[in-house]
């Protein structure tokens, strides 16, 4: 029998429960049954679909709107019984075999977004057994590396200040630490490099060849998930190398804009909130600010975890009667967390903080430590311990 062990380094976590994943799964797909359903696109293409954002989406569009969905991500299988693998692989595991139960396509595709090959693939499989054409792309990649189709050349994004560095508090999960970090600004290079990497070319490029090869139905929809913060996370988001490739995605929403025009197609960015996935954990300083934020909120009652948030978007925004847009066009279901009030009472927690007292009820460690753990099967509600060998896991297809 395989034991399944969280086992964490830095803020970044190495094992995972592929039973607890599917129980996660599960979970999710109940908050959105009980919320009950939603008219919204039937045929949607989830670009990044196997964790937090993407994969929160496709549960909300399936399972509330009665969706088929493909869901494309970059995931690795079990090997051995000290290498069970990636969270995601699992993630879609469970969702493909919950969505036909309910009669749902649900496509997998696990490759590398970026490439040629990748959307000519999914386009013959749009084509060939998808019915034809997709009225929804969602774009909810986190990548921290891209090789750029046409070149071969590879860049990686960095996580960094823009013009001066950036000291402020970090905590450390594995250690249980809570430490002063400095964060260097980057070079032109890195700035540049980011952009490529999750700035919004990809988006535009699978928008492109999907608008190309006439997969995509009149009125059809692209979302993209970006974030913006607050002054208590500018110096390092909104302000650094993060925030310029989100800046990118809202000059490539503009250039999608015009290409989607004549079918009456629409690019939306979705400005979303603070949650705690495997990518904003490594952003530096970010969880102190969750934690801080997190305490306010859920004394508020308006903490969301991805799911919650996703349906929301969808349900009550998007197909619903209740959008919020900006002056941008953009669409803002983050005003929860940048409302004043609560913005101010962060602030006030989060000046508060110190080694002795990060972790304790003051603030929402627990909450943050709970979301981070789920995020590998951990610590996931209804979780009943079951016996399973790796010959089992590996013989679970996506
Ligand atoms: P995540 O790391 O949980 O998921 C990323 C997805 O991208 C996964 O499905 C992964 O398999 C896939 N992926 C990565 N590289 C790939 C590749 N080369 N080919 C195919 N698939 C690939 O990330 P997330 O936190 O859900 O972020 C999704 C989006 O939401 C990002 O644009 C992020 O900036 C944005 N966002 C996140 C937050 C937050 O607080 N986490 C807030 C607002 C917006």
């Amino acid at each position: 029998m395989v034991q399944f062990k969280q086992n964490i380094r830095g803020n970044v976590a190495l094992g995972v429960n592929p039973l607890g994943l599917k129980q996660e799964v599960l979970n999710e797909i109940d908050y959105v049954k009980n919320k009950g359903p939603y008219e919204a696109p039937k045929k949607v293409l989830i670009i990044g679909a196997s964790s937090s954002y993407g994969l929160a989406t496709r549960i909300s569009l399936a399972f509330g709107a009665g969706a088929d969905t493909i869901g494309l991500s970059y995931e690795k299988g079990p090997k051995s019984e000290r290498n069970l693998g990636t969270a995601g692989w699992y993630n879609n595991i469970a969702f493909k075999e919950e969505a036909e139960k309910e009669g749902l396509i649900a496509k997998n595709f696990v490759m590398d977004a970026f490439s040629h090959e990748s959307k000519q693939e999914v386009i013959d499989y749009i084509k060939n057994e998808f019915g034809g054409k997709v009225d929804l792309v969602v774009y909810s990649l986190a990548s921290g590396r891209r090789t750029d189709p046409d070149t071969g050349e590879t860049y990686m994004s960095s996580i960094k200040a823009i013009g001066e560095p950036v000291v402020g508090p970090n905590i450390n999960m594995q250690k249980q630490t809570f430490f002063t970090e400095t964060l260097d600004p980057a070079t032109d290079q890195e700035i540049h490099d980011t952009v490529k990497v999750m700035g919004g070319e990809d988006w535009e490029l699978w928008m492109r060849a999907l608008k190309e090869a006439d997969v995509l139905t009149e009125g059809v929809l692209t979302t993209n998930y970006s974030y913006l913060g607050t002054e208590l996370n500018h110096p390092y988001y909104g302000g650094g190398t993060l925030g310029r490739a989100k800046a990118d995605c809202d000059e490539k929403a503009d250039n999608i804009n015009a290409l989607l025009k004549d079918i009456n197609g629409k690019a939306l960015i979705v400005v979303a909130t603070a949650v705690t996935t495997k990518a904003s954990s490594v952003i530096p300083f970010f969880p102190v600010y969750c934690i801080g934020l997190y305490k306010i909120m859920d004394e508020k009652g308006t903490h969301e975890t991805p799911i919650m948030h996703q349906d929301r978007i969808y349900r009550e925004m998007i197909y619903g009667s209740n959008p919020e847009y900006d002056e941008m066009g953009r669409l803002r279901p983050d005003s929860w967390e940048l409302d004043s009030d609560t913005q101010a009472k962060t602030k006030e927690l989060i000046m508060k903080l110190n080694d002795g007292n990060f972790n304790s009820d003051m603030t929402a460690y627990d909450i943050f430590y709970k979301e981070f753990s789920n995020l590998s099967g951990f610590m996931v509600d209804n979780y009943e311990e079951q016996d399973v060998t790796i010959e089992e896991l590996k013989a679970l297809e996506y």
